[in-house]
């Protein structure tokens, strides 16, 4: 695996070694930045990368941004291209992962978010499997609960709201689980994983919380939804899922940029079906990994060349 060797800071391209923030960075202090994720695919075949969702990726950073009042000095197409432009120059034949980022980039003590000096970074980093996707994963239910959106908005992809992120996945690991799932801030209802979105299958019917179920509006879920509708003939359904809903569930699934499609076949040591990858989660991950990388006619305006 290659280490990047460039990143877009301070309005341009520099050697990612020399990309450093002052330790008195507002963001570094107080959390407050917002960020995307977004997946780069190598397709082996036709040895080209293709960018998935960039363009929707940076819409959702925009929503970010205006959730947090930070101003974005960039057009949504001139991310894009800076985005095409490092992964060219780093020249990467496998996956790769990039990270815009964009900040409360002021010097001055105290949390707020007007009257600070703004900026935005990207960098880009190869990446390969976030979770295990070739087997059913082992997941509990997390003992802490998700954001609300009036604490730190869940919707908005907020740096500083990751400790509740990286709070739940090490408390699943360090208990011998492969991840968490975790329920709204009022303990009622599933809303997400620690940093991706699931589904349920029931019947043949795909069941996932709605978007006031204190998720991130996940783009995987997104196109999840899409290509279970219109390619599989898969009912979808956004509605509120209990916890124990998942128990009796035929199949589970989580999704996400990092996660794609991941099989679950245990949450809280309840087997789910068979404790292996269900026959529709199997369907779709396969769909997926199709259309990530340009493979599907229908879906190539989703995947941008380098
Ligand atoms: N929820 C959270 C908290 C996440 O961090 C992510 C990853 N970005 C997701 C869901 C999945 O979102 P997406 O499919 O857009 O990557």
């Amino acid at each position: 695996m290659k280490n990047p060797k460039f990143a877009f800071f301070e309005g341009k391209i520099i050697s990612i070694s020399e990309a450093k923030v002052d330790i008195r960075t507002s963001s570094l202090q107080y959390g407050t930045a917002v960020f995307e994720g977004i997946r780069s695919y190598w397709n082996a075949k036709t040895e080209k990368n293709y960018v998935f969702r960039m363009e929707d990726h940076y819409k959702r950073l925009y929503d970010s941004a205006r959730i947090l009042m930070i101003k974005i000095k960039y057009p949504i197409e001139e991310l894009c291209d800076i985005t095409l432009e490092l992964l060219k120059k780093e020249g990467y034949t496998e996956d790769s992962y990039v990270r815009p980022f964009a900040y409360n980039s002021g010097l001055k003590i105290g949390p707020k978010l007007v009257g600070t000096e703004q900026d935005l970074f990207i960098y880009t980093i190869p990446m390969g499997e976030y979770l295990d996707t070739t087997k059913a994963i082992k997941v509990c239910t997390s003992s802490w609960a998700r954001l609300s959106d009036n604490s730190i908005p869940p919707r908005a992809k907020v740096s500083g709201a990751y400790v509740n992120s990286a709070i739940q996945k090490t408390e699943a690991l360090l208990n011998g689980f492969d991840e968490a799932i975790v329920l709204t801030s009022d303990g009622q209802h599933v809303s997400e994983g620690s940093a991706m979105n699931v589904f349920m299958v029931k019947n043949n019917t795909l069941i996932t919380p709605p978007v006031y179920s204190d998720i991130l509006e996940g783009l995987t879920r997104d196109t999840v939804i899409k290509v279970a509708r219109d390619e599989l003939n898969i009912k979808v359904i956004e509605r509120p899922v209990d916890r124990t809903e998942m128990y009796t569930a035929d199949e589970l699934f989580f999704c996400g940029t990092g996660a794609q499609v991941s099989a679950i076949g245990n949450v809280d040591n309840r087997i789910i079906g068979d404790g292996s990858m269900g026959q529709i989660t199997g369907r779709i991950q396969s769909l997926y990994f199709k259309l990530v990388k340009n493979e599907i006619n229908k879906y190539s305006s989703w995947c941008t060349k380098v």
